[in-house]
């Protein structure tokens, strides 16, 4: 299997290469030359051994095609229970049953484990840049942490995250950096490709990205999409917390390649990129606005490119999805209500998901569906306890990480500050 660019501009690559590059030389995002069809795994499979069987074609005849089963095991060392509901025919998919509690510990823990073994005795050391609107840094600084021949620095928007993501970017240490950049998530993505896209800076710092436009991250997060559909009954409808595009589209490939998942619909929150772009208008990037689902304040969605691609164009693409905003009020709506009506707790971006149910009940839509929860509640207690008016039970691992000390080093929203910080680092 090879990969070229959603832009057409660039020659047909590996996986482990279009890894490593992050972004493919023409600006545009990698994808698989033709999209295969798996055989399916078992339904009783486990999660580590359906991720196998759906991920063998897109390492086929790649250097890590016989690490593969070991990646696998080390990345999906946790479950991904999908849970009913109370509310009629309605799941949710747990996917923060990781260290960091979000979704994109699977992710983060796949990349790292490909890296590390792409790594070579006597490299330099490479630098992995990530912007973070709060759980990709902790996530990529958990599974990187300690890892010899990689260092991470993590930018996030200062005062933009909870304090307790805040917390835990900056708990790492050794070769995990925190930055508080002095601007928006928006900011932080631009500065960090700018680095990366800056030659000469390269020559001196090797780097790479781990954000969610890298493949190493986009493709294991297909496995719990295909692993829940399979012990579902029929297609399954699923609604996902949506802010850079990469969990939705993971979805949307792992239907693509055969599993049985029915409908994908995106729930935003108030930064109205998408549901502008699905309900007509042509695709226009904006400026993040904040919400109190932060992990999805983001107004130029990274992996748009692939959506579109996937559908072969905007104007199929508008008419194969659909996206639905939620603003700060109806979230604190759906997480007071539900609190005190059923139990759930759900954090804010799980909310958004919630909400955009709720509406399908509302206009008669009564299929399945299936909510992707995207982070534990208590990553987001102060927004969520006061709602509650009640504290939310911390999983162990993350309080482990915030039993630490914490610290960031603050960094103005401009490339060169950040060209200058690396190459003192
Ligand atoms: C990152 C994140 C999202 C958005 O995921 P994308 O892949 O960027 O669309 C939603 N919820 C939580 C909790 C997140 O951390």
């Amino acid at each position: 299997m090879r990969y070229v660019s959603t832009r057409g501009g660039a020659a047909p690559t590996r996986l482990s290469d279009a890894i490593a590059a992050g972004i493919a030389p023409d600006g545009g995002l990698y994808v698989p030359e033709r999209m295969p069809r798996v055989s399916l795994p078992p339904p009783n499979a486990s999660l580590a051994g359906t991720a196998l069987r759906m991920l063998e074609p897109f390492f086929e005849g790649d250097p890590l095609e016989d690490d593969l089963p070991a990646i696998c095991a080390e990345a999906f060392a946790f479950p991904a229970p999908r849970r009913q509901l109370s509310l009629d025919g309605a799941h949710v998919l747990e996917l923060f049953h990781g260290p960091t509690a979000a979704f994109k510990d699977f992710g983060a823990r796949f990349l790292a484990a490909c890296m590390s073994r792409l790594r070579r005795d006597g490299d330099r050391p490479l630098t992995i840049l990530v912007a973070t609107s709060g759980d990709t840094g902790a996530a990529v600084g958990a599974a990187f942490h300690n890892l010899p021949g990689v260092r991470v620095a993590i930018l996030y928007p200062d005062n933009r995250v909870s304090p307790r993501q805040a917390h835990q970017l900056g708990s790492f240490g050794g070769n995990v950096r925190a930055l508080r950049v002095e601007g928006s998530f928006d900011d932080c993505q631009r500065m960090v490709k700018g680095a990366l896209g800056d030659a000469a800076l390269q020559a001196d710092v090797p780097m790479s990205s781990a954000n969610s436009i890298s493949l190493g991250r986009l493709l294991p997060q297909m496995a719990y999409f295909g692993h829940a559909s399979l012990a579902s009954d029929g297609p399954m409808n699923v609604i996902v917390p949506t802010g850079n595009l990469g969990n939705a589209v993971a979805c949307l490939w792992a239907r693509k390649i055969g599993l049985p998942i029915g409908d994908v619909l995106f729930a935003c929150n108030a930064n109205d990129t998408l549901p502008e772009f699905f309900a007509g208008q042509a695709y226009r990037a904006r400026d993040a606005i904040a919400t109190i689902a932060n992990a999805m304040d983001v107004g130029a969605p990274s992996n748009f490119e692939r959506l579109s691609h996937l559908f072969g164009g905007d104007d199929n693409a508008r008419r194969g999805g659909h996206a639905e905003g939620v603003d700060d009020a109806e979230i604190r709506d759906v997480i007071r209500r539900h609190a005190a009506s059923d139990g759930e707790v759900f954090c804010p971006h799980t909310a958004t998901a919630m909400r955009v149910l709720e509406r399908r009940r509302m206009s008669g839509d009564s299929r399945h569906w299936t909510v992707a929860a995207t982070a534990h509640p208590a990553k987001f207690d102060t927004v969520v306890e006061p709602l509650i008016g009640r504290s939310v039970e911390v999983p162990e691992a993350l309080g482990a990480m915030l039993g630490r000390k914490a610290n960031a080093e603050p960094l103005a929203a401009q490339g060169r500050a950040l060209a200058d910080w690396l190459r003192r680092w």
